[in-house]
């Protein structure tokens, strides 16, 4: 183990060097990448020197998301105290069901969920877990809404017409989810958003009343905190009030921005989070840990064991349920993703959680005030947002992104809302500088002067 350490130490070294100078990686199209990398497997071993060499290759052709030339969706950078907590994760290798197997890493997660928890407002009652994505920690908190409006559903399946509520501008996860939970993609309701992006709570009052006198069992309300392309935040607290007459479990998808909670400054944004009976976030997108730390929490954890639990004696051999969160997450092997938040947590302290979102809202205003102050931008996103979406020069958005990415220019993606299409920066790189961002926009500037011909204009 000794030598593979430092093969990783020179590899990552080595990475580390070319970034610097190569801060996006060569193009290769993904035709060519059998072609233009040694990826295939053989029969045979092969000598180290041309395993690494050609392990070497493929890492140095990699997209390089650490960089400030990278602005895709929707994280990136690289947070050193995270990294190495990550890194110890895999040397460790615990899986986290159980005390037994993980001993104190139990406790870390445990200290991360409670500390979220008090934050959140919760008392002692509430609980959470880690699940790979805000995909799953979504899934998660349907199936908990599904089995607590009906719990003979774990064992006799969904017999009943149940409907999901959410705005149009949410994560495909809902979808998705309802397909996974038996709830059904068809039984999923997209209620219409304001122009800011934001859920309109009297529209979703009227698709429960529409479904209620129609049979169905109107069953969660999913509200997004950072909508994935302009960052709105719906106003939690009207749906909260709509989710207590109807009797509806209330989810804060907060995957993107959740993790404001952090911020004295910008906490406001998920005003009544309190009131939702779940909440979760991607520490791996705001926070910048890296990829996956997500993080799901419940009001009321006995919803985590009606819906989670399930007896395994060769499993479950020591201590209480709970040092065994087997019993409560989704999987059953489960790695560690709570060490490299911990790592981080426990050195910038949570004024340093703080001062990273706070940063990257800092940097959304830096952004917007270019653009502004700028002639040939156009501005489609707003205050309160780490997605700034505009267009330069009316060129079209996924000709000028896709043209970037092949040139090995910037890594930047687009979106669409209210019928325009447009570049949209994610300013979630905490380690990212005002420079970095101007930066941006300048290298998009002389790119755009010097394929001007390439770029059709729209008219
Ligand atoms: C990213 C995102 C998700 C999905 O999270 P993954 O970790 O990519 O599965 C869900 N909802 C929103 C709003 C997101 O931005």
């Amino acid at each position: 183990m000794k030598d593979t350490l430092k093969t990783f130490n020179e590899i990552a070294s080595l990475l580390l060097e070319k970034e610097k100078s190569n801060p996006v990686a060569d193009f290769i199209p993904s035709k060519d990448v059998f072609k233009t990398l040694d990826i295939s497997l053989q029969e045979e071993p092969i000598v180290d020197e041309i395993f690494l060499n050609s392990l070497k290759e493929l890492l140095l052709n990699t997209p390089k998301t650490a960089t400030s030339a990278f602005f895709n969706q929707l994280f990136g950078g690289r947070n050193d105290k995270a990294v190495l907590g990550d890194l110890l994760a895999v040397i460790l290798n615990n899986s986290m069901y159980t005390y037994k197997a993980a001993g104190p890493q139990i406790g870390v997660e445990k200290v991360i969920l409670e500390k979220v928890c008090a934050m959140i407002g919760w008392d002692t009652n509430s609980g959470g877990s880690f699940a790979p994505g805000g995909s799953m920690t979504n899934f998660m908190a349907m199936l908990m809404a599904r089995d607590s409006k009906n719990s003979h559903v774990r064992m006799d399946g969904v017999s009943e017409r149940m409907t999901v509520y959410t705005s149009t501008e949410s994560h495909y996860s809902i979808p998705k989810n309802a397909a996974f939970s038996g709830i059904g993609r068809n039984q999923v309701r997209y209620i219409p958003v304001d122009s800011f992006g934001k859920i309109i709570p009297s529209k979703l009052v009227e698709s429960i009343e529409e479904d209620i006198k129609e049979g169905y069992i109107p069953t969660l309300v999913n509200a997004t905190a950072g909508t994935t392309v302009l960052g709105a935040f719906d106003d939690i607290l009207p749906l909260s009030e709509i989710c207590k007459k109807y009797d509806i479990w209330l989810h804060i998808d907060g995957a993107y921005c959740g993790s404001v909670l952090f911020s004295n400054k910008y906490k406001h944004l998920i005003k009544g989070v309190e009131k939702a009976d779940s909440f979760s976030f991607n520490a791996h997108k705001m926070i910048g840990t890296p990829l996956t730390c997500s993080l799901l929490l419940v009001k009321n954890k006995k919803y985590l064991d009606q819906s989670f639990a399930n007896e395994a004696d060769y499993l479950y051999q020591t201590d209480e349920d709970d040092f065994n969160p087997g019993k409560t997450s989704l999987q059953c092997g489960r790695r560690n993703d709570a060490l490299k938040l911990w790592t981080l947590w426990k050195s910038v302290g949570t004024k340093g959680l703080e001062a990273i979102v706070d940063k990257q809202f800092e940097l959304a205003n830096v952004a917007r005030n270019y653009i502004k102050s700028n002639s040939g931008y156009t501005l489609f996103s707003f205050n309160d947002s780490i997605s700034v979406c505009f267009n330069y020069k009316d060129i079209p958005a996924r000709e000028l992104c896709t043209l970037l990415y092949e040139k090995s220019q910037l890594l930047v993606g687009y979106g669409t809302f209210d019928g325009n299409e447009f570049i949209r920066l994610v300013t979630i790189n905490a380690q990212n500088d005002k420079e970095d961002i101007q930066n941006f926009f300048k290298v998009i500037e002389v790119f755009v002067s010097e394929n001007e011909k390439q770029l059709s204009k729209t008219s």
